[in-house]
C-alpha cells in the first residue's frame, strides 16, 4: 500500500487569551493509504475538523508534521500551496454556507477552474462543468440555477462537483451527511464510492457518529477530546470495539433490521464531554468511563498495537500494569 498522507503526532493547540489555551488536537498519528477511505469519528469538539483543516493547511500546526506525497504541507512555498490545492480538495457539512448564493451553479463550480487557468476558452469550461454536473447526478439545466433552488442533497453534489473541478486526488469530506436526511446520506455516500472508484480518489471522511461511515471507509479512527483512541480497519472496529469510547458509540447505533431483535446492552456515557481547555489528567475519557480505574487519572495511556494493525489507548489492555480488568461490554 501506498501512503499518500503521513499525520505524525500533530498538535494544534488554539490561544485563547488570558493564557488559556484549547487543546484541540493532542499528538495524533495516522497515515492513509493512496485509493483507501479512512473515517475520522467522534462527537463535535472531538477536534476532528481541526485536524482536517490542519492537514489542509488552512491552520498552521503547534507541532507534528503532515506529509502529502513526500512534502511538508506546512513547509510549502505559494507555488507549490498552489499546486496542492489542486492535489487536495475539500467537501464541508453545510453545502449552503460553502457555496456563494448569488452564484449560479455553472459559476460556483468554474471557479477553481478559473482561479487556476485550466481551461482556454468559456466553451471549454462550460462544457466540463456539465460533465461534472452529470457526474454527480445533476445535469445541464441546472447549470444557471443558484444554490437555494435545489434540495440539501442536490446542493451536497453541487459542492462535490466543485470539489471535482481541478480533478483532485484527495477529498477531504468534512461531515458530509450529516446536515441531510437519512435516506438522502445513502445516495451521497453511494456517489462519492462510485466517484473514488471511477477515479482513483483517496477520502478522509470526518463524520460525529459510526453509522454510516462503515459504508464508505476501509480504516477508521476514533478521536475523543484531541486524542486518537482507537484505529483499525473498519470490519474489525465493528466486530472488535476495544476502546471504552467506541463500544459506546457503537452501541449507540440503531439496529437497521426492524425483525432483529435489538439485545445489545447500551453504554450510556455520563457526564458531560469535558472542555479542551481544561481536560481530565491521565486518560482524558476516564471522567465518563465506566471502566475507568486508578491509574486513569495519575498516567495516560500508551498508543499501542493491541492486535495487528488495531491500535488503542487504554490501561484496560496495557499488559505492564499487570491489572486483571478486563472488558466485558460485547457489542455483538
Ligand atoms: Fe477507561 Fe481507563 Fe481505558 Fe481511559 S484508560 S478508556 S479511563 S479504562
Amino acid at each position: 500500500n501506498e501512503k499518500i498522507l503521513q499525520v505524525n503526532k500533530l498538535r494544534k493547540h488554539f490561544h485563547m487569551g488570558k493564557e488559556q489555551i484549547l487543546q484541540a488536537v493532542n499528538d495524533v498519528t495516522f497515515h492513509i493509504n493512496k485509493g483507501e477511505t479512512f473515517g475520522l469519528v467522534g462527537e463535535s469538539g472531538c477536534g476532528k475538523t481541526t485536524v482536517g483543516r490542519t492537514i489542509m493547511g488552512l491552520y498552521d500546526k503547534t507541532a507534528g508534521d503532515v506529509l502529502y506525497d513526500g512534502q511538508n504541507v506546512h513547509e510549502l512555498n505559494d507555488k507549490e500551496t498552489f499546486q496542492f490545492y489542486r492535489n487536495m480538495q475539500m467537501i464541508f457539512q453545510d453545502p449552503y454556507a460553502s457555496l456563494n448564493p448569488r452564484s449560479t451553479v455553472k459559476e460556483v463550480i468554474a471557479e477553481p477552474m478559473e482561479v487556476h487557468s485550466l481551461y482556454p476558452n468559456k466553451q471549454a469550461q462550460l462544457d466540463r462543468v456539465i460533465q461534472l454536473l452529470e457526474e454527480v447526478g445533476l445535469n445541464r439545466d441546472h447549470a444557471n440555477r443558484y444554490p437555494h433552488e435545489f434540495s440539501g442533497g442536490q446542493r451536497q453534489r453541487i459542492g462535490i462537483a466543485r470539489a471535482l473541478a481541478l480533478d483532485p486526488d484527495f477529498i477531504i469530506a468534512d461531515e458530509p451527511i450529516s446536515a441531510l436526511d437519512v435516506s438522502v446520506q445513502a445516495q451521497v455516500v453511494n456517489l462519492l464510492k462510485r466517484l473514488q472508484k471511477e477515479k482513483g480518489l483517496t477520502f478522509l471522511f470526518i463524520a460525529h457518529d459510526l453509522s454510516m461511515v462503515k459504508q464508505i471507509s476501509d480504516r477508521i479512527g476514533v478521536m475523543y477530546l484531541g486524542h486518537m483512541v482507537e484505529l483499525t480497519s473498519s470490519d474489525s472496529l465493528y466486530d472488535n470495539p476495544l476502546h471504552p469510547y467506541t463500544q459506546a458509540l457503537l452501541s449507540a447505533i440503531p439496529i437497521p433490521d426492524p425483525d432483529i431483535e435489538d439485545t445489545r446492552e447500551r453504554i450510556i456515557l455520563e457526564g458531560e464531554l469535558p472542555s479542551p481547555i481544561n481536560p481530565p489528567s491521565g486518560c482524558v475519557f476516564r471522567t465518563r468511563c465506566p471502566f475507568a480505574m486508578d491509574v486513569c487519572a495519575s498516567k495516560k495511556p500508551e498508543w499501542q498495537e493491541v492486535e495487528k494493525k488495531h491500535y488503542v489507548a487504554c490501561h484496560l489492555y496495557d499488559e505492564t500494569l499487570n491489572q486483571t480488568n478486563e472488558p466485558d461490554i460485547h457489542i455483538r
